[in-house]
């Protein structure tokens, strides 16, 4: 019996998946303990886009510890904060036209929905909100009754309340027209729904089985927000940052979200940081109203500048994406040519195999594992593989971690 067994909780959970103790890691290699390496098509759940212990974003962060610098600083003022402010409004917000507010709101993803849900409350004055079938938006109560799984939502031992599940995309497989029973029920007074403060989306949903919104749904949605008044909130915490292409997911379905989320690879090199964005007028909080002791990581403020410098200064990394999902997608393609009953999802550098009999996403995972390559599974039954290598993979691992996957698929559904 090691330690993990005797002496961490139950809830451990990503370990029992891969029974081995990691140890180093480099770019899109994960090595254990005895050196055995993993090619890693997980990147910490979308956490790592740029890789394990980037050398563009180490380097700067070591020099920033050598030199004393700041580490902790709740919100205070420091220099880390002001150049990953600077920065961030340069190479982000300002090319692309958008108005938003920064808030801090703690160091992880369900901060940043926390936030969100509480602002739009505060604007609106109203309590509901509409969230989407198998939506994932953290562990946290208000994110919590605003997701979808049903074995997460009962731990939350008291009634998740305020909010209501509309189907997301493709939910009905193309039958109805889209949002046709959301405005029936915004429109009907004797609906019983509440007028929403606001509506939660994920573009993709990563936990949820990589389900993926298409953009003439994405608009149709900004649209009724807009009509019936209602803030729209994007959860871009794991498909922002890249992972679909451009820096923010919605950018290609023309949208502009009132407020968003980020965080998982914000930070760059996989250190703590969350951000929620806000239209500025949105920006009601009392000092203080919102607050936190690990809102101010500048390690986090440090190798986030420096991924923005190396990584968005042009759209070379958004170009690398969208072509390696493309390689990602044909190598999909063609398994759902050659194995029965799968399907492929996704966008970017989000991809997923769904299996028709649900059991096979674990044995997948599980025999992918025994070929050295991490991929996670997702969906209300674990029934997708989920491919998400970091943004900057090579060309050559990317090939060798399909290989890999199909060989894996092939060896347990074939
Ligand atoms: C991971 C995730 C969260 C929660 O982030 P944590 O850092 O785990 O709290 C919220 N929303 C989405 C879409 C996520 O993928």
């Amino acid at each position: 019996m090691s330690i993990f067994d005797t002496l961490e909780s139950e809830v451990r959970s990503y370990c029992r998946s891969w029974p081995v103790v990691f140890d180093q890691a480099v770019g899109s290699t994960l090595s254990d303990e005895q050196g055995r390496q993993y090619l890693d098509f997980f990147a910490g759940a979308g956490a790592l886009n740029y890789g394990h212990n980037n050398p563009l974003l180490k380097q700067p962060l070591l020099e920033y510890l050598a030199a004393d610098r700041v580490v902790h600083s709740l919100d205070m003022n420091t220099v880390a904060k002001r150049e990953f402010l600077e920065t961030f409004e340069e190479l982000v917000l300002r090319p692309r036209d958008l108005d938003y507010r920064v808030q801090f709101p703690g160091p992880a993803g369900n901060n940043a929905v926390e936030a969100a849900l509480k602002l739009a409350r505060k604007v609106t004055g109203r309590e509901a909100v509409v969230n989407f079938t198998n939506a994932f938006h953290g562990m946290t109560l208000g994110a919590l009754s605003v997701s979808g799984g049903s074995m997460k939502r009962g731990g939350a031992g008291i009634p998740l309340v305020h909010a209501t599940p509309m189907p997301y995309d493709s939910y009905f497989d193309g039958q109805y027209p889209d949002f046709l029973y959301f405005e029936r029920l915004l429109d009907d007074k004797g609906s019983g729904l509440n007028r929403p403060a606001a509506v939660i989306v994920e573009t993709v949903q990563g936990e949820g089985g990589i389900n993926t919104a298409r953009f003439e749904w994405l608009a149709g949605l900004a649209d009724l927000c807009r009509r019936h008044d209602i803030l729209l909130i994007v959860d871009d915490v794991q498909m922002g940052c890249g992972r679909t292409g451009p820096f923010f997911s919605f950018e290609a379905a023309g949208i502009t979200p009132d407020i968003v989320c980020l965080s998982k690879s914000i930070g760059g090199y996989g250190l703590p940081m969350a951000l929620t964005l806000m239209r500025p007028d949105l920006d009601v909080w009392e000092p203080g109203e919102h607050n936190g002791t690990f809102r101010g990581v500048n390690p986090s403020f440090v190798t986030a500048k420096a991924a923005l410098e190396h990584y968005w200064a042009d759209d070379s990394l958004e170009k690398g994406t969208l072509a390696k999902g493309e390689q990602v997608g044909r190598a999909l393609l063609e398994l759902t040519q050659t194995v029965d009953g799968v399907e492929a999802r996704g966008r970017g550098l989000a991809r997923g195999l769904a299996f028709q009999r649900t059991e096979l996403g674990n044995q997948v995972a599980a025999a992918a594992f025994e070929r050295g390559l991490l991929v996670e599974t997702s969906g209300p039954d674990s029934e997708v593989a989920k491919l998400m290598p970091p943004l900057t993979i090579t060309d050559d691992e990317l090939a060798r971690g399909l290989d890999v996957f199909a060989d894996a698929v092939r060896a347990v559904a074939a």
